[in-house]
Protein backbone atom coordinates (compact mmCIF):
# COMPACT_ATOMS: atom_id res chain seq x y z
CA UNK A 1 0.00 0.00 0.00
CA UNK A 2 2.02 2.97 -1.57
CA UNK A 3 0.41 5.29 1.40
CA UNK A 4 1.56 3.77 4.19
CA UNK A 5 4.74 3.23 2.70
CA UNK A 6 5.44 6.58 1.79
CA UNK A 7 3.98 7.51 5.72
CA UNK A 8 6.54 5.10 6.95
CA UNK A 9 9.52 6.79 4.75
CA UNK A 10 8.30 10.51 5.91
CA UNK A 11 7.37 9.87 9.86
CA UNK A 12 8.82 6.33 10.95
CA UNK A 13 12.18 5.80 12.86
CA UNK A 14 14.24 3.00 12.79
CA UNK A 15 15.90 2.63 16.10
CA UNK A 16 18.23 -0.13 15.31
CA UNK A 17 18.21 -3.12 12.72
CA UNK A 18 14.96 -4.74 14.28
CA UNK A 19 12.98 -1.66 15.68
CA UNK A 20 10.91 0.21 14.31
CA UNK A 21 9.11 3.28 15.72
CA UNK A 22 5.94 4.30 14.31
CA UNK A 23 3.97 6.32 17.09
CA UNK A 24 3.24 9.44 15.19
CA UNK A 25 0.67 8.12 13.17
CA UNK A 26 0.20 4.44 14.31
CA UNK A 27 0.86 3.48 18.38
CA UNK A 28 0.91 6.75 19.96
CA UNK A 29 -0.61 9.21 17.79
CA UNK A 30 -3.28 7.88 15.56
CA UNK A 31 -3.95 9.15 12.10
CA UNK A 32 -7.46 8.73 11.74
CA UNK A 33 -7.56 9.28 8.13
CA UNK A 34 -4.60 6.37 7.43
CA UNK A 35 -6.55 4.21 9.03
CA UNK A 36 -9.78 4.52 6.78
CA UNK A 37 -7.74 3.57 3.82
CA UNK A 38 -6.07 1.12 5.69
CA UNK A 39 -9.22 -0.41 6.55
CA UNK A 40 -10.23 -0.04 3.17
CA UNK A 41 -7.24 -1.75 1.46
CA UNK A 42 -7.91 -4.55 3.94
CA UNK A 43 -11.90 -4.89 3.32
CA UNK A 44 -10.98 -5.08 -0.36
CA UNK A 45 -8.65 -7.90 -0.81
CA UNK A 46 -10.40 -10.24 2.08
CA UNK A 47 -13.81 -9.09 0.68
CA UNK A 48 -14.64 -12.68 -0.75
CA UNK A 49 -13.62 -14.58 2.17
CA UNK A 50 -16.96 -14.74 3.84
CA UNK A 51 -15.39 -13.05 7.61
CA UNK A 52 -17.89 -12.72 10.29
CA UNK A 53 -15.51 -10.96 12.92
CA UNK A 54 -12.32 -9.09 12.85
CA UNK A 55 -10.14 -10.03 15.61
CA UNK A 56 -6.89 -7.68 17.11
CA UNK A 57 -4.78 -7.67 20.17
CA UNK A 58 -5.01 -4.62 22.39
CA UNK A 59 -4.12 -1.97 21.76
CA UNK A 60 -2.20 -0.94 18.38
CA UNK A 61 -4.32 -3.04 16.64
CA UNK A 62 -7.93 -1.65 17.58
CA UNK A 63 -7.60 1.22 15.22
CA UNK A 64 -6.94 -0.84 11.61
CA UNK A 65 -8.97 -3.67 13.13
CA UNK A 66 -12.13 -1.36 13.77
CA UNK A 67 -11.75 0.41 10.19
CA UNK A 68 -11.69 -3.03 8.27
CA UNK A 69 -14.38 -4.71 10.71
CA UNK A 70 -16.32 -1.01 9.54
CA UNK A 71 -15.67 -1.75 6.06
CA UNK A 72 -16.32 -6.00 6.09
CA UNK A 73 -19.91 -4.33 8.06
CA UNK A 74 -18.69 -6.99 10.98
CA UNK A 75 -18.07 -6.59 14.50
CA UNK A 76 -14.53 -6.30 15.54
CA UNK A 77 -12.91 -8.51 18.54
CA UNK A 78 -10.44 -6.79 20.93
CA UNK A 79 -8.22 -10.05 22.54
CA UNK A 80 -7.12 -8.53 25.90
CA UNK A 81 -4.02 -8.63 28.04
CA UNK A 82 -4.99 -7.76 31.16
CA UNK A 83 -8.87 -9.20 31.69
CA UNK A 84 -10.03 -9.21 35.28
CA UNK A 85 -10.99 -12.83 36.07
CA UNK A 86 -12.59 -11.38 39.41
CA UNK A 87 -15.66 -9.80 36.51
CA UNK A 88 -15.57 -12.65 34.34
CA UNK A 89 -14.67 -16.52 34.25
CA UNK A 90 -15.97 -17.41 31.06
CA UNK A 91 -12.90 -16.53 29.40
CA UNK A 92 -10.57 -18.25 27.04
CA UNK A 93 -6.58 -17.53 27.20
CA UNK A 94 -3.51 -18.45 25.94
CA UNK A 95 0.07 -17.19 26.74
CA UNK A 96 1.75 -14.98 23.97
CA UNK A 97 5.60 -13.77 24.21
CA UNK A 98 6.22 -10.47 23.61
CA UNK A 99 8.44 -8.91 21.35
CA UNK A 100 8.97 -5.68 21.96
CA UNK A 101 8.78 -5.99 25.96
CA UNK A 102 10.79 -9.09 26.07
CA UNK A 103 8.55 -10.84 28.53
CA UNK A 104 5.40 -12.96 27.98
CA UNK A 105 1.73 -12.02 28.73
CA UNK A 106 -1.79 -13.50 28.65
CA UNK A 107 -4.10 -12.87 26.02
CA UNK A 108 -8.02 -13.38 26.91
CA UNK A 109 -11.64 -13.69 24.77
CA UNK A 110 -14.69 -13.84 26.37
CA UNK A 111 -16.30 -17.51 24.86
CA UNK A 112 -19.91 -15.31 24.83
CA UNK A 113 -18.53 -13.15 22.07
CA UNK A 114 -17.05 -16.44 19.63
CA UNK A 115 -18.32 -19.33 18.48
CA UNK A 116 -17.77 -22.39 15.73
CA UNK A 117 -19.52 -20.50 13.06
CA UNK A 118 -16.96 -17.56 12.95
CA UNK A 119 -14.77 -17.22 9.99
CA UNK A 120 -12.13 -14.46 11.83
CA UNK A 121 -9.58 -12.05 10.22
CA UNK A 122 -6.95 -11.36 12.29
CA UNK A 123 -5.57 -7.43 12.28
CA UNK A 124 -2.65 -6.42 13.57
CA UNK A 125 0.01 -3.45 13.44
CA UNK A 126 3.23 -5.46 13.38
CA UNK A 127 4.50 -8.61 12.37
CA UNK A 128 7.69 -10.00 13.29
CA UNK A 129 8.29 -13.37 15.01
CA UNK A 130 4.60 -14.10 15.12
CA UNK A 131 4.02 -14.67 18.54
CA UNK A 132 1.11 -12.57 18.68
CA UNK A 133 -0.42 -13.65 15.95
CA UNK A 134 0.12 -17.36 16.92
CA UNK A 135 -1.46 -16.84 20.36
CA UNK A 136 -4.37 -15.02 18.17
CA UNK A 137 -4.44 -17.96 16.14
CA UNK A 138 -4.81 -20.30 19.27
CA UNK A 139 -7.63 -18.08 21.01
CA UNK A 140 -9.44 -18.38 17.87
CA UNK A 141 -9.53 -22.34 17.54
CA UNK A 142 -10.00 -22.66 21.12
CA UNK A 143 -13.47 -21.73 20.44
CA UNK A 144 -13.77 -23.88 17.67
CA UNK A 145 -13.97 -20.86 15.03
CA UNK A 146 -11.56 -20.67 11.99
CA UNK A 147 -9.06 -18.41 11.03
CA UNK A 148 -10.01 -16.89 7.40
CA UNK A 149 -6.66 -14.84 7.30
CA UNK A 150 -3.90 -12.42 9.05
CA UNK A 151 -3.52 -8.58 7.78
CA UNK A 152 -0.47 -6.91 9.09
CA UNK A 153 0.24 -3.52 8.67
CA UNK A 154 3.83 -3.96 8.98
CA UNK A 155 5.85 -6.90 8.32
CA UNK A 156 9.56 -7.43 9.13
CA UNK A 157 10.32 -9.71 6.23
CA UNK A 158 13.44 -10.43 7.83
CA UNK A 159 12.24 -12.26 10.63
CA UNK A 160 10.41 -15.05 11.02
CA UNK A 161 6.80 -14.40 11.22
CA UNK A 162 5.55 -14.63 7.77
CA UNK A 163 7.14 -18.34 7.41
CA UNK A 164 5.64 -18.82 10.33
CA UNK A 165 2.24 -18.48 9.79
CA UNK A 166 2.78 -19.57 6.39
CA UNK A 167 4.30 -22.89 7.10
CA UNK A 168 1.05 -23.43 9.00
CA UNK A 169 -1.15 -22.70 6.47
CA UNK A 170 -2.19 -19.51 7.25
CA UNK A 171 -2.58 -16.48 4.47
CA UNK A 172 -0.61 -12.86 5.77
CA UNK A 173 -1.73 -10.06 3.74
CA UNK A 174 1.13 -7.45 4.90
CA UNK A 175 0.24 -3.34 3.11
CA UNK A 176 4.14 -2.66 3.79
CA UNK A 177 6.98 -5.63 3.81
CA UNK A 178 10.50 -4.05 4.67
CA UNK A 179 13.16 -5.86 3.63
CA UNK A 180 15.51 -4.11 6.01
CA UNK A 181 16.35 -1.74 8.87
CA UNK A 182 18.96 0.08 10.11
CA UNK A 183 20.10 3.26 11.30
CA UNK A 184 18.51 5.87 8.93
CA UNK A 185 17.46 2.83 6.81
CA UNK A 186 14.17 1.70 5.98
CA UNK A 187 13.73 -0.32 2.98
CA UNK A 188 10.49 -2.19 1.66
CA UNK A 189 10.36 -5.66 -0.65
CA UNK A 190 7.88 -5.85 -3.05
CA UNK A 191 5.48 -9.00 -3.33
P1 LIG B 1 5.53 -10.84 17.03
O1 LIG B 1 4.55 -11.40 18.00
O2 LIG B 1 5.16 -11.07 15.59
O3 LIG B 1 6.93 -11.26 17.35
O4 LIG B 1 5.52 -9.27 17.27
C1 LIG B 1 4.39 -8.54 16.94
C2 LIG B 1 4.02 -7.58 18.02
O5 LIG B 1 5.17 -6.96 18.58
C3 LIG B 1 3.16 -6.49 17.43
O6 LIG B 1 1.84 -6.65 17.94
C4 LIG B 1 3.77 -5.20 17.89
O7 LIG B 1 3.03 -4.67 18.95
C5 LIG B 1 5.14 -5.55 18.42
N1 LIG B 1 6.24 -5.21 17.48
C6 LIG B 1 7.06 -6.08 16.86
N2 LIG B 1 8.00 -5.45 16.17
C7 LIG B 1 7.78 -4.13 16.33
C8 LIG B 1 8.44 -2.94 15.82
O8 LIG B 1 9.44 -2.98 15.07
N3 LIG B 1 7.90 -1.76 16.19
C9 LIG B 1 6.81 -1.67 17.00
N4 LIG B 1 6.35 -0.45 17.30
N5 LIG B 1 6.16 -2.76 17.48
C10 LIG B 1 6.65 -3.98 17.16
Amino acid sequence: MDLLKERILKDGKALDENILKVDSFINHQVDPELMIEIGNAFAEHFKDYKITKVATIESSGIAPALMTAQALKVPMLILKKAPSRILNDNLLHTEVVSFTKQNNYELTLCKDYINENDHVLIIDDFLANGEAATGAIRLIRKAHATVAGIGILIEKSFQPGREKLSEQGFEVFSLARVGKLGKDIIEFIED
